[in-house]
């Protein structure tokens, strides 16, 4: 590294995005490409990746968009062997498929002894076993490459569980686990120039919490407004807070940092409420 300017240098460099067409990550594709970033876009939904597509095309990003379950090893096997084919490398994999859904949260009416084994190991499935074989199949590439980065999206509730979603926090905190693990790996095994972090972001209003956080009138809820109590810096986050430390986690800024989770929560993880 030379100059201080460089640090955050992302161009040219070839960024798979799992969940990609979701409210955080299509963000992530947006900034990282208008920041010379060619970026591989792996989602579920062909609708929302095709509309992230054309804004994408709008902004000059370079860019592909390829369906894919991360899920279904085979299906990652295919969008690797894509991107090797249109881009020839890829350097970095952020795992951003993932999410919480009502039937796995409790409520009035809902206890945590009925909640359905069915929902939980839905949860499980798309937070832990998505990013876990998205890192198999693209971090064995880097394994052969000899560098890569990996990020992984964790939760506050892998810090400390938040009340009514059980799956989704233990599912968030083996998501953290994981990243220590698979970076001291990485780095014993292969090459120690593979980095895996994670961000946590903190409460983002978005379609997997709104029904959370909001009445049907748009006002908060009483959660909503614990949350806001309990973030120090008054607010609920945006997409755009999540961008600086995603790209310094992905850009040589950070290159002797390994294995981190870092919380972008305005605070909320620090406030012991009192
Ligand atoms: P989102 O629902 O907007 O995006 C998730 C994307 O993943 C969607 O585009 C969906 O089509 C895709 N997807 C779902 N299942 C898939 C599968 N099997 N294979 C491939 N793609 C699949 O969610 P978001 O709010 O943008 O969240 C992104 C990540 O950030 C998730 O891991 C989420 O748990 C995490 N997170 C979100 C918040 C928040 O407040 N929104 C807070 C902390 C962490």
């Amino acid at each position: 590294m030379s100059k201080v300017e460089d640090y955050f240098n992302v161009e040219g460099k070839v960024i798979a995005i799992t969940g990609g067409a979701g409210v955080l990550c299509s963000e992530m594709a947006r900034s990282l490409g208008e920041a010379g970033g060619k970026i591989a876009v792996l989602d579920l939904s062909e609708k929302a990746m095709a509309m992230l597509s054309n804004e994408l095309t709008e902004k000059g990003v370079e860019h592909i968009t390829i369906k894919t379950n991360v899920l279904q090893k085979n299906d990652l096997v295919r969008a690797k062997d894509e991107i090797l084919k249109t881009f020839g490398k890829i350097d970095i994999l952020i795992n951003g498929a993932g999410g919480n859904k009502p039937e796995a949260t409790t409520s009035k009416d809902k206890s945590f002894f009925e909640l359905p084994e069915d929902a939980v190991q839905w949860v499980f499935n798309l937070n832990f076993l998505g990013t876990f074989l998205a890192s198999q199949v693209f971090g064995e590439y880097f394994a052969e490459k000899g560098y890569g980065e990996i990020i992984n999206i964790s939760s506050m509730n892998a810090f400390r569980p938040l009340t009514n979603i059980p799956a989704y926090s233990a599912a968030k905190a083996a998501v953290s686990n994981f990243t220590q693990w698979l970076a001291v790996h990485m780095n014993h095994n292969y090459s120690k120039k593979i980095r895996v972090n994670a961000i946590a972001p903190g409460f983002l209003l978005t379609n997997q919490n709104r029904f959370l956080l909001t009445n049907e009138d748009g006002s908060l809820t009483q959660r909503g407004n614990q949350i806001l109590d309990h973030t120090p810096m008054g607010r609920f986050g945006e997409p755009k807070d999540l961008i600086s430390t995603v790209m310094w986690l992905i850009s040589d800024s950070s290159e002797f940092v390994n294995g981190v989770v870092v919380p972008i929560d305005g605070g909320f993880a620090a406030y012991s409420g009192v």
